[in-house]
């Protein structure tokens, strides 16, 4: 379906195979919108931070698909975009974990138990070129499989939990939640700062008071 346009100069892409007449100079999860496609669920944020508004691109005349945000892409003429939405049914098994975080020790056992397939990672670089947040995903599940759970972690600091990492993966690792595990591990096992647990120890006291 080609959604109508007026005479001003358009650019002709094309969105899960259908083409769509788009506005320039928007990025592309607006000119989505402006088009009158229907927008898709739970893309809000606008600022490269929620991830749900993670795409496959090719741009015209190349021959490469990358992964992008919609909203921290530009819209160009003759390219093709394709929401990924109909992988998450796939990976959402994947999703699943539950656990408690270990009072001590043993956090690199516990994440191989919980994540037997990160001994599994062929270096495919799968999963770092799907990131659209150029996170090196693939160095961040070696090092989570070395036990260097905390510079895993960090490695992984401006993750925006768009699930692309897992969706390409061939061994079904799902990186972005070995990396929630490594930081949230590393984050239990740390003390805590001074006056975040001065004001935790108040709080237990009753001695702080919301102010309405
Ligand atoms: S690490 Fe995975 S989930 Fe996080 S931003 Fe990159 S692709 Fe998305
Ligand atoms: S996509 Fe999967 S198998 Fe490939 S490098 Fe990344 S974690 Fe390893």
């Amino acid at each position: 379906m080609t959604t109508a346009v007026t005479s001003e100069s358009y650019h002709e892409i094309t969105v899960n195979g259908m083409p769509l007449s788009v506005s320039p100079n928007h990025s592309l999860i607006q000119a989505l919108w402006k088009s009158g496609h229907p927008h898709f669920k739970r893309a809000s944020c606008l600022e490269g931070v929620c991830g749900s508004c993670r795409m496959m691109v090719k741009y015209c005349g190349q021959s490469e698909v990358r992964f992008v945000l919609a909203c921290q892409s530009s819209v160009e003429a003759g390219m093709q975009v394709l929401f990924p939405q109909h992988l998450e049914k796939q990976s959402s098994a994947l999703l699943n974990h539950r656990y408690q975080l270990p009072s001590s020790g043993a956090d690199e056992q516990r994440l191989h138990d919980l994540f037997p397939q990160v001994a599994h990672c062929r270096h495919c670089h799968g999963c770092t070129i799907a990131c659209p947040k150029g996170i090196d995903v693939e160095k961040g599940i070696t090092l989570a499989h070395e036990g260097k759970l905390k510079a895993a972690g960090d490695l992984f600091i401006n993750c925006v939990m768009c699930d692309l990492c897992t969706t390409s993966c061939p061994e079904n690792i799902a990186p972005n939640y070995v990396a929630l595990f490594a930081r949230r591990t590393t984050a239990f096992n740390r003390p805590l700062p001074d006056n975040l647990a001065a004001r935790l120890q108040a709080l237990q006291r009753g001695e702080l008071t919301i102010n309405y």
